[in-house]
């Protein structure tokens, strides 16, 4: 702006100076010309006024005041016969000159007693003013002066006239930057975070109150854009979901930590990277691009530290464009574990039921063929009856199992229990059953108060205390024990019994899980009591471990959190 002001200030005083040459100089020329008019006619008339003085016969002595006059001044002298013939001239030989009757200013003033004419002459060749006068004696006196003289005089004053337009442009030069300089100073100086405050030119005022309202409205869209920006990313930063947005390009526009922790990574400046920095899984970003294209897709992937992600790929349009695609990655471990178990216990179930279901149908078809001896009947009736027996224990375990799994920590309701009056409750249902095996019971237990389910607790207990029945010894021993630690109360039930072989001890909570395949098939049972305890232990917030040696014993101990009063 301040080059443009500059130059059109230059351009302006340069133009002005041209122009004022110029006009000085064709004023100056008209003057000159028509002062030069005036002074030919009165030259004329003076030395008309002089010839007319002399006799005119005597053309000696008109000759001589002639040369005298052409000597005395720049003007050409002319004196012209009647007849047109010239009698003299100061500036040229009059002999060698044509007749000059037909001259416009001789013609008009021998018409007229006064005549004048410009043009060039056809004697001289230079553009000529011709003043020509009648005398009374015939005779036309012819006075004249060349417009070259006028010319030559405004030549003279041309270079100290450039010289003067030299200095001047360069003056206004000077004076455009100078002004210029000021003019723009207070622009550029403006506070265009406080428009309102500057106080400059009155024409700029209406700009200042616009950029005010701009200022204004730009804040207001800032603030509002700030705000969005925090609330979003307060949301994505408490998400469990990782959530990723991506552009066009499938460069990272933002990423939360939930995306950063499920997808492995270390860095934590992802912004405006590519997604491969983020997670190099190479289906994860085919799907990314497919999403770009606007195709929504999924993809179920495993992570480093062996959790399972779904990850949901949606485009993101705006206005019917794409414009870039959201990640959203959920951790569905939990859900994929169970749905494992699942299969794999509707699997053992299936199985298990299949081995007494087998004999229970082997037995009935052998008696209804008719092919089982009378005596035996009876014989494979208690068979049949033992395995239907067992079945149903099966069937009882598996219902308590699918109940527990149906059940969530918050649907429960708590109680307070006293475990000392549990455990006494336990070892008196197992009575005779150990009775039946020669084996005691002993309770050890002081008064602690949990926070639990009764009947799921004694559920829990009553299948710790069979098992140390069950896996016991004639003549061995079962102690029922309650201690408490900080929050946490303990269940222990520890037996001198058989033991459990090392490699054992990891599994036995597992479904299904039968310890020693020898024994296992000696002692009935159905592999889930153990699980069944687990999952009760865990419903209360607990867990239980085993200890064990084998052919000396066990002892499993269940953790159950305190009542608080
Ligand atoms: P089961 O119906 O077979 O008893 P559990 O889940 O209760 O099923 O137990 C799983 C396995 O753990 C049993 O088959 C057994 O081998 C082992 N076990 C459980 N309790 C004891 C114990 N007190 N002593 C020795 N082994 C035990």
């Amino acid at each position: 702006m301040k080059k443009r002001i500059n130059l059109c200030m230059c351009l302006l005083a340069i133009a002005t100076c041209i122009i004022t040459f110029v006009a000085t100089l064709t004023i100056s020329y008209q003057t000159a010309l028509a002062r030069m008019e005036t002074e030919t006619m009165r030259q004329a008339s003076l030395v008309a006024a002089g010839l007319e003085h002399i006799d005119a016969l005597d053309s000696d002595e008109q000759q001589a005041y002639m040369q005298a006059v052409g000597k005395s001044d720049r003007s050409r002298v002319t004196l012209i016969e009647p007849d047109g013939t010239v009698v003299y001239d100061s500036n040229y030989d009059p002999s060698q000159m044509e007749n000059h009757l037909e001259r416009p200013e001789v013609e008009e003033a021998t018409h007229n007693g006064k005549g004048e004419s410009s043009r060039t002459s056809a004697t001289l060749g230079q553009q000529t003013y011709y003043v020509a006068k009648l005398l009374s004696n015939g005779q036309i006196l012819r006075v004249s002066n060349t417009t070259d003289l006028v010319s030559d005089d405004l030549q003279r004053a041309i270079p100290p006239l450039v010289l003067i337009i030299v200095l001047v442009i360069a003056f206004s030069v000077w004076l455009a930057n100078y002004l210029t300089n000021r003019l723009v100073k207070p622009i550029n100086t403006l506070k265009l975070d406080n428009p309102l405050e500057n106080d400059i030119y009155e024409e700029i005022s209406p700009l200042l109150h616009k950029i005010h309202t701009q200022n204004e409205q730009l804040q207001k869209q800032m603030d509002k854009m700030r705000h969005q920006k925090v609330e979003l990313e307060a949301i994505t930063s408490n998400m469990s979901e990782g959530m990723v947005i991506l552009d066009k390009e499938i460069r990272i526009l933002s990423v939360n930590q939930s995306a950063i922790r499920l997808l492995g990574s270390v860095s934590q400046d992802f912004a405006g990277q590519s997604l491969i920095s983020l997670s190099r899984d190479q289906v994860l970003n085919r799907r990314a691009n497919e999403a770009v294209k606007g195709k929504k897709t999924e993809h179920r992937m495993e992570n480093q530290n062996g959790r399972q992600l779904q990850i949901f790929c949606n485009p993101v349009q705006v206005d019917g464009n794409v414009r870039g695609c959201v990640l959203l990655i959920v951790d569905i471990s939990e859900k994929y574990a169970a749905e494992k178990s699942r299969r794999e216990f509707t699997a053992n179930v299936s199985h298990e039921l299949k081995t007494p279901l087998t004999s229970i149908s082997g037995y009935a078809e052998m008696i209804s063929n008719g092919m089982a001896r009378p005596k035996d009947v009876a014989g494979f009736a208690e068979k049949i009856h033992t395995e239907a027996g067992r079945l149903l224990v099966l069937v009882d375990d598996i219902i308590k199992l699918s109940q527990l799994d149906e059940k969530a920590p918050m649907t429960l309701q708590f109680e307070k229990v006293n475990l000392k009056k549990l455990l006494e409750t336990v070892s008196n249902q197992m009575k005779d059953y150990a009775d039946k095996k020669q084996v005691k019971i002993h309770v050890q237990a002081e008064d602690v108060i949990a926070s639990g389910v009764p009947r799921m607790l004694e559920e829990a207990a009553q299948n710790l205390c069979s098992n140390a029945v069950k896996y016991n010894r004639e003549g061995g021993n079962v102690w029922l024990r309650v201690t408490k630690h900080g929050d946490m109360a303990y269940i222990e039930v520890e037996d001198d019994g058989i033991g459990i072989a090392q490699d054992d001890r990891a599994h036995i909570f597992e479904r299904f899980y039968r310890a020693d395949k020898s024994h296992s098939k000696t002692i009935e049972g159905t592999g889930l009591g153990l699980a069944i305890v687990k999952h009760i232990a865990e419903l209360h917030g607990g867990s239980v471990g085993v200890q064990s040696y084998e052919g000396k014993g066990s002892i499993f101990t269940m953790s159950l959190p305190q009542s608080s009063n």
